[in-house]
């Protein structure tokens, strides 16, 4: 790391910490030219996409949002807070895989649909029912019967937006 004062290249360090949370380290770096020390902060870089919100605004990608809603649906069913870990994680992978800068919550929420219907029918319902907004109650039964989430793979329900991605979100910030 080369000295912010002198410019010289090799600068050595003299203390190296983590941060409480384990994901910063903080080293302390002395220049054995000038004698001059800093700081550097080493993190891994964020790689999940930025959220597009459905009022278009966009914001940081939240996992706690997203465990929330996952383990609200789960309430008082037999499914053990491990197992909400093991959706919110394999959704990030999925959302990884499609190597996009934004992706809308309706998509996340839409993984999330399909991975709690093969797990526990109630907990799909109660996700579908805030998630969805249902309008009456045969809007619901349709959902309920229909098949529309029974596909094995979850990503094929997130692939039309990512098709879409040149002419939906992005055309439309561009008239801004
Ligand atoms: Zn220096």
């Amino acid at each position: 790391m080369k000295c912010p004062y002198c410019t010289a290249i090799d600068t050595k360090v003299i203390d190296s910490r983590l941060n409480q949370t384990g994901d910063i380290t903080r080293r302390r770096r002395e220049c054995p030219r000038c004698e001059g020390r800093f700081t550097t902060y080493e993190r891994v870089e964020e790689v999940m996409p930025a959220v597009i919100k459905k009022d278009g605004r966009r914001e940081a990608y939240n996992r706690d949002k997203v465990w929330d809603g996952i383990q609200k649906a789960c309430q008082k069913r037999s499914v053990p807070t491990q197992k909400v870990d093991e959706i919110v994680t394999h959704i990030e992978k999925m959302i990884q895989s499609y190597g996009l800068k934004e992706v809308p919550t309706r998509a996340i929420g839409q993984m999330a649909m399909a991975e709690l219907h093969k797990l526990d029918k109630v907990a799909y319902i109660r996700f579908a029912s805030v998630y969805r907004e249902f309008q009456d109650v045969e809007e619901f039964m349709a959902e309920l019967q229909g098949p529309a989430l029974t596909q094995d793979d979850p990503a094929s329900l997130a692939f039309p937006f990512a098709a879409n991605e040149g002419a939906g979100g992005t055309a439309s910030e561009g008239k801004k």
